[in-house]
């Protein structure tokens, strides 16, 4: 048993939903890092103390839409800031 923020997993998802959706937007580590980063910032933590895996089906169903809806626009905020803003090294 170990506590983690079951939010972290739930951003995950959701930034891969979100750049299926948007092949322009950069994939690289430091963006990645960075969305993710600036997501969850904006996002309440979720602390659970479960086995991972196990609770990610159970949050995101116990999540009110209002919530999934939260989660969405943090994520697309992010994802527009980064690809405005890469902290990327020049390629
Ligand atoms: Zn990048």
């Amino acid at each position: 048993m170990s506590v983690v923020n079951s939010m972290e997993n739930i951003v995950d998802t959701a930034l891969e939903e979100l750049l299926k959706e948007d092949p322009e937007c950069c994939r690289c580590e430091h963006c990645m890092d960075d969305m993710k980063c600036l997501a969850l910032n904006a996002l309440p933590p979720k602390y659970v103390s479960s086995e991972k895996g196990v609770l990610f089906s159970k949050i995101s169903s116990a999540m009110g839409q209002q919530r999934s809806i939260d989660i969405r626009v943090a994520c697309i905020n992010a994802l527009e800031f980064v690809k405005g803003h890469p902290h990327h090294p020049k390629m």
